[in-house]
């Protein structure tokens, strides 16, 4: 009997110190630069200069890009205690940067650790994993997103070069970053899955033109990173900035993009509880109507649905977690790398409840707060736009849930006869010939 939902002593401590560090020396980060500078503008002295000390503490304790295993420099706890982690840093902005493991980077650096060459590991990896730059993933097109068959942005060998022609959409953070993993078409003649390949292109690139940044929601802020639209016009890297073998590109995304949308399920089981704390606070502190508002039936029962909710989506979040971790764990015994495809349907999964949850339980704390709730003075709001957005970043809704159906379905055979398998009428009659057959030869006997 191998269940045990108890966590070991040693990381509870660390879980402990984790969630005092984030609230003392983290959450004031968000305060103080929170609609003046991103944390992924590495340039910018002053944030900098705050971040390297509380990022030398996460080292320090051990802490430091769990994502990654600890032949990169990372701890290689796996995916459960990475959850446990995250569901922390998922309450602050700054903390997955402060802890080295913030989305895009976290995954383009799984990128790197995975398919780089020494070569590529010793200029990209490196510095990325020391904090010291930020990068950006570049996959969607303006013509095509959820489906990669549209994909249009190809790379042509010349040489020893590649060159790049084409556009991209919604490349995240790509005003800060220092290089770009940008999926392109390298073999237009056979089908996206096997003709498309990952490049790095260091960013400014000679004929990669920033169209313009987008923003997500009313517009920008000093804060906000922003998502690019770009357009590549001949951009010339060397051949050996291809990532992986040719051809593999569509493989590569799936290994980046697994994680990424389980590493968010992770925080956003941070932010609901924190909604849900909020609500809780706010409820038994103020009254209407003669009593306090959290002695409402209605509310009551919110605040039921929201813990249940959120118990469930973190129950979904660690199962899925550990399931990465057992084919990581196996694919490792046999030298090889864990693939994340084997786990899809539940990765599909914990997508598909992110924004769900959001919506449902930071609605609820929201709406609680009345005009309070809706206001730049709370966080809620910011929040709540965090639901649909997490309902369409690394692939919308409906593409997941086509992923866990079909998957679903592949258990099942069709059944031969006019009616199904469960159509009591038949199964009576079944039942009666079996019951039969044994009084006859058992009861009769007797
Ligand atoms: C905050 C944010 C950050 C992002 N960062 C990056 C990044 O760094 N790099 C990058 O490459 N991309 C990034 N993206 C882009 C993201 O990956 C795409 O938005 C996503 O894949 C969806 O593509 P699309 O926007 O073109 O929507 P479309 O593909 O046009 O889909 C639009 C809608 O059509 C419906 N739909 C689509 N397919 C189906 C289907 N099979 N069945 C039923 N309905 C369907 C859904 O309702 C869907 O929401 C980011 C997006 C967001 C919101």
């Amino acid at each position: 009997m191998a269940i045990d939902f108890g966590v070991e002593p040693e990381f509870q401590e660390k879980l402990d110190w984790i969630e005092e560090f984030v609230k003392t020396e983290i959450e004031p980060l968000d305060l103080y630069f929170r609609t003046t500078v991103s944390p992924f503008d590495k340039g910018n002295e002053l944030a900098q200069g705050l971040v390297r000390p509380l990022q030398k503490k996460v080292q320090e304790n051990e802490l430091w890009a769990c994502h990654i295993g600890p032949e990169l420099g990372g701890r290689g706890y796996g995916q459960v205690k990475l959850a446990m982690m995250n569901e922390i840093l998922g309450r602050s902005s700054w903390a997955p940067s402060v802890f080295g493991c913030q989305a895009p980077d976290s995954g383009n650096a799984e990128i790197l650790a995975h398919y780089g060459t020494d070569e590529q590991k010793e200029r990209y990896l490196a510095p990325l994993l020391r904090g010291e730059i930020s990068t950006t993933y570049s996959m969607t097109e303006p013509q095509a997103g959820s489906d990669p068959a549209y994909f249009t942005c190809a790379a042509v060998r010349d040489g020893d070069e590649w060159v790049i022609n084409g556009e991209k959409w919604f490349a995240s953070n790509y005003r800060y970053a220092e290089f770009l993993i940008v999926m392109v078409i390298t073999n237009p003649d056979v089908s996206v899955y096997q003709g498309s390949s990952m490049i790095l292109v260091p960013a400014g690139a000679d004929g990669l033109e920033l169209i313009r940044d987008v923003h997500l929601g009313g517009g920008s802020s000093g804060a906000d990173a922003g998502h690019a639209y770009l357009r590549f016009n001949d951009v010339r890297v060397p051949a050996e900035n291809l990532l992986g073998d040719e051809g593999s590109g569509f493989k590569i995304a799936q290994t980046r993009l697994g994680g990424g949308r389980v590493h968010h399920g992770m925080r956003s089981v941070g932010m609901a509880q924190r909604a849900l704390d909020m609500m809780c606070e706010r409820v038994i502190s103020r009254e209407t109507k003669g009593s306090l508002i959290g002695e409402k039936q209605a509310i009551q029962h919110w605040i039921a649905d929201s813990w249940i909710q959120i118990q469930q989506f973190r129950l979904q979040v660690l199962y899925t977690a550990w399931l990465i971790d057992q084919e990581n764990e196996t694919a490792a015994e046999h030298g090889g790398v864990g693939d994340y495809r084997k786990v899809r349907q539940h990765i599909a999964g914990v997508k598909v409840a992110t924004p769900k949850v959001l919506i449902d339980v930071v609605y609820r704390a929201l709406h609680s707060h009345g005009s309070l709730g809706v206001s730049s003075d709370m966080p809620l709001i910011g929040m709540w736009m965090t639901a649909p957005v997490m309902g369409i970043a690394d692939g919308p809704t409906e593409v997941h849930k086509d992923t866990i159906a079909k998957t679903v379905l592949k258990g099942y055979t069709p059944y031969e006869g006019l009616f199904p398998s469960a159509h009591i009428p038949t199964r009576v009659e079944e039942a009666r010939l079996h019951i039969e057959a044994r009084i006859e030869n058992e009861v009769a006997n007797l």
